[in-house]
Order: C-alpha cells, then structure tokens, then sequence
C-alpha cells in the first residue's frame, strides 16, 4: 500500500462540510502562494439540488479551503454544453452568489481563445482543443457531481475536465461515439483518456451530496448520498468515488484506460482512504439502463449513431412532457422519436430530433439543432410554449 497517496472521505454532514472535512484529509500547503482555477460541472442550467450540477455550498467549501491554505488567487470556470450560457448556468446554480460571498472571479471558458494541444500517440485524437485559462493557473481542482451515464458508466472527476474543452469541441468528441476502431471500449471513452494524457485534475474533489442516478447524466433522477472524496490523486479520487457509489471502478472503460494509459494505480488497495473505515458512507446509485427505450411506456426511440448530447435532451424531453405526447401517438399506438446519423427507417409521421436527422425531415416532424434543448421539441410537435411551470434545465 502506499501510504503517501490520501483519499479523504466524508458523509452525512451536508454539501458544505462533507468536503470541508474530505479536505481537512490532505496536506494543503502546496497550494501557498499558487493560484487556483476551480472547475466545478455546471454544465446545464438547473437550479440547486436537481443532481444536474455539482452543489454550490460545495464549491464554497473548496473555495474556504484554498483561501485557508493560502491560494495567491482564485477562479470558478465552466465551458458548458453547447448553447448553455455559462454565466446563466453560475447563476441559477448558485455558483455567481458563492462567487460574491469568496471575492472570487467567475470565468467563462469559451470567452478565451483556445490552445490547439497535440496528442502524441493518442487512440482517437491528434489534437484538441482547451480553454486557454486552463493553462493560466497553477493548479487545476476538478469538482464533479456523481452522476451515473449512459454511454460512460460513470460522470467524475477526470470526465468533468470535458467541461474544459472549447465550445464544440465536446460535440467533436461524442460525433466521434460511433467511429469504427479497432478498440473494444467505446471511442468516447479513448477520447477521454486521450485527452486525460493532456490534461488531468491536480486535485480532486468529488461532491456526492446530490448526483443523479439512473438515465444520467441529464434524464435521471437525483440521489441524495450525502459523501465526498478528495484526493490529489485523479484516479484515486474518482475510484473511491465509484466505490462510494455501490459501483466496481474496475467496469468503468475511462478509468481503467486512463490509469493504464497514465500508469496510475486503478486498485484502491494501492490508497489510503481516511478514515478507514468509510463504509457507512456508501450509498448505492441505480446503473444506466442498457436500452432506453423501454424505460418509457409507448415511446419508440429510433437511435443508431446518435451522440449522448441528443440522447440527453431527448431523456430531459421524455422526462418532462412525455405525459403530453398521448394526442400524437402514430396509428400503432405508439410516440415515435429518431436520433442520429444512422437512422434511415423510422416511420411516416416519426419526430426527427436534431441537425443529423435533417435528411428525413419531409417523413415527420423535425427538431433542428445539435442538439436541440428539450422545449424545442415539445414545440415543434404541439405547436406551442410549454407552460413554465418549472424552469428549464438543458
Ligand atoms: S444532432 Fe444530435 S446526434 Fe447529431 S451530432 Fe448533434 S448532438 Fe449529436
């Protein structure tokens, strides 16, 4: 065991003390005199405690946390998915009021010029391209949510540095999903660790107050597991993590390319998680379902080659409005939805949802966009807004 390498793990005190206390685990003092870029995932605008986001009082504790230990500076970035605009996502997420309470800056990653950042000897990539501010700081604090996924089993700290890429380079990487390689893991999973072999967490800090299980990482549902995890160890982190979760780390493709890749230990018998005894903090989360359409009664999803960016406003979608669809069931009694580039046969009167669907438009109903938020949808088949009867999460 190699007693140097730190997991601190905490649970059942709240957002705020949870990390406080993951934290208190490790040996800050590096962080004098440095300056700190804290990238949380607020990927989507959605209010606090829905498990889209990591929570605020999280990053809060993160932010108390390196003015303790002596940060020279202090910033919050994101790049959000495509279309979201980052400072509404800091806002509604209760990030801009952590922000203000710390005297800390708010970044918008796609504000700033990326860096082209090569990639030597990458499985999918030659290159990629970074926010700039990534590179501005000294060191680089990942705070994901913990959130189940449909095409990566698992959301955390090495995937959230996703959130560092620059507008539609995180759609390059899921148009990638379907590409044929010769890898048995999916091509998004070689994406990631290729961009891992560029960019990695120097810390860790993993909020598991509320994540979302299920159809994440936008159609599940919140789960309230009340732990975090902390390491400067990427791997570590995001193994305990799973391991916190009710899931073997060893199932999740990302992870163990990236510590094969990076020759980082992906066994947490190789760490020391503080306290030991950390057991009374698992709290199991429900795996993404293998196939998506029969989590929804009368719905008939036609996918072949789609990306998880179309896949995630569809859940959104179905999760809000499905109820709705009933006047626009097809004459076999069923709503029929197509995604992808690979669809060519859904039937006459089949709604078309996004830009790679464009081709079939004149056979139904057609959503355009890459990808279209939920709503768009809902309009394009009623003919009108939906009531605002909760905000709008996309
Ligand atoms: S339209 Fe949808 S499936 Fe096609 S590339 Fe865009 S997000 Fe992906």
């Amino acid at each position: 065991m190699n007693e140097q390498v730190v997991v601190g793990i905490a649970g059942k005190q709240g957002p705020f003390q949870n990390v406080a206390t993951a934290l208190a685990a490790l040996d800050l003092s590096s962080i004098a005199q440095k300056s700190v870029l804290i990238k949380p995932n607020l990927g989507r605008v959605a209010g606090v405690g829905h498990g889209y986001n990591t929570h605020p009082e999280a990053v809060a504790a993160v932010v108390e946390a390196m003015q303790k230990a002596g940060a020279s500076k202090i910033a919050i970035g994101e790049s959000p998915l495509v279309g979201i605009n980052t400072m509404e996502a800091f806002e509604r997420g209760g990030i801009t009021e952590v922000a203000q309470r710390y005297g800390v800056e708010l970044l918008d990653f796609d504000q700033h010029k990326p860096v082209k950042t090569e990639i030597h000897n990458g499985r999918i990539l030659e290159h990629t391209r970074i926010c700039s501010p990534v590179f501005e700081y000294d060191v680089l604090v990942s705070v994901p949510v913990t959130k189940t996924h449909m095409h990566t089993g698992v959301t955390l700290g090495m995937k959230n540095l996703k959130g560092c890429l620059y507008r539609h380079e995180k759609v390059r990487y899921h148009q990638l999903e379907y590409l044929h390689t010769t890898y048995p893991e999916k091509t998004l999973d070689s994406a990631i660790s290729d961009l891992a072999t560029v960019l990695l967490p120097d810390l860790t800090v993993v909020d598991g107050y509320i994540g979302m299980e299920g159809l994440g990482p936008s159609g599940g549902e919140p789960k309230k597991s009340d732990f975090a995890v902390a390491s400067w160890n990427p791997v570590a982190a995001d193994i305990y993590a799973c391991v916190l979760m009710g899931i073997d780390p060893s199932t999740i493709p990302h992870i163990n390319l990236i510590s094969e890749r990076m020759n980082i230990s992906n066994n947490p018998g190789d760490y020391t998680p503080v306290p030991a005894d950390y057991h009374p903090f698992i709290s199991p989360y429900k795996a993404p379902p293998k196939y998506i359409s029969g989590e929804f009664k009368d719905i008939v999803i036609h996918d072949k080659e789609s990306c998880s960016a179309c896949l995630s406003t569809l859940m959104l979608f179905l999760r809000r409005f499905k109820d709705d669809m009933t006047p626009y069931l097809l004459g076999d009694g069923k709503f029929h939805i197509a995604i992808g580039k690979g669809v060519h046969d859904a039937p006459e009167g089949s709604v078309f949802v996004g830009n790679c669907s464009c081709s079939l438009k004149k056979g139904g109903i057609y959503v355009k966009g890459c990808p279209p938020v939920p709503t768009r949808i809902y309009e394009a088949v009623t003919g009108e807004e939906p009531e605002e009867n909760e905000p709008e999460v996309h």
